[in-house]
């Protein structure tokens, strides 16, 4: 597949929100292949597993034929070469994500030159949503059902409820 068709969206996804949903929703419809990529990375101290964070996305991909599921650690840009693409999608939330997201992505370029980022905005109705909120409002026992997959919500409640 010609690289410019595939483009790979990382994160942390811990957990996946219905925002990062409607992302892989709009891009799943403008590029051929889509690689949704968990980042191995355990100084963010994540509430989920990669094993767990795979398994999640794996169930809210799947309705997609042409989007998949991966883990990377290191550099993006090495991820990047060693899966011969050379888009990265980003979302936007609102102004105060533009600016690191444009830091990230003009290192990106002094690293590896010919990839180039894609920004997509967030839905609105979405453009609050984080995972951190999520993870904090569902500690806390509130109602998170309409921000995330069903998959996602059960997860959050087993898992707080065990801790
Ligand atoms: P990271 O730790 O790399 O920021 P996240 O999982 O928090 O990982 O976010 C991954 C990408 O998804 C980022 O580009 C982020 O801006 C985007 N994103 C996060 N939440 C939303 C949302 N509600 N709507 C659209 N994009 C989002």
């Amino acid at each position: 597949m010609p690289a410019q068709k595939i483009v790979i969206y990382p994160g942390s996804f811990d957990p996946p929100t219905n925002g990062h949903l409607d992302l892989i929703e709009r891009a799943s419809k403008a590029f051929a292949h889509v690689v949704v990529a968990t980042l191995r990375n355990d100084s963010k101290r994540p509430l989920f597993t990669v094993a767990e964070r795979l398994e999640m996305l794996r169930e809210v991909v799947e309705p997609f034929g042409n989007v998949s599921v991966d883990s990377f650690e290191g550099l993006l840009v090495d991820y990047a070469r060693s899966r011969g693409a050379k888009l990265i999608l980003r979302g936007i939330r609102a102004i105060s994500d533009y600016e690191y997201e444009l830091q990230m992505a003009l290192m990106n370029r002094k690293l590896y030159p010919e990839l180039e980022t894609i920004f997509i905005p967030a839905a609105e109705s979405y453009s609050y949503l984080s995972s951190r909120l999520v993870k904090e409002v569902s500690a806390l026992g509130g109602e998170i059902d309409d921000v995330v997959p069903p998959t996602v919500a059960r997860r959050l409640r087993e898992k707080h409820s065990k801790l």
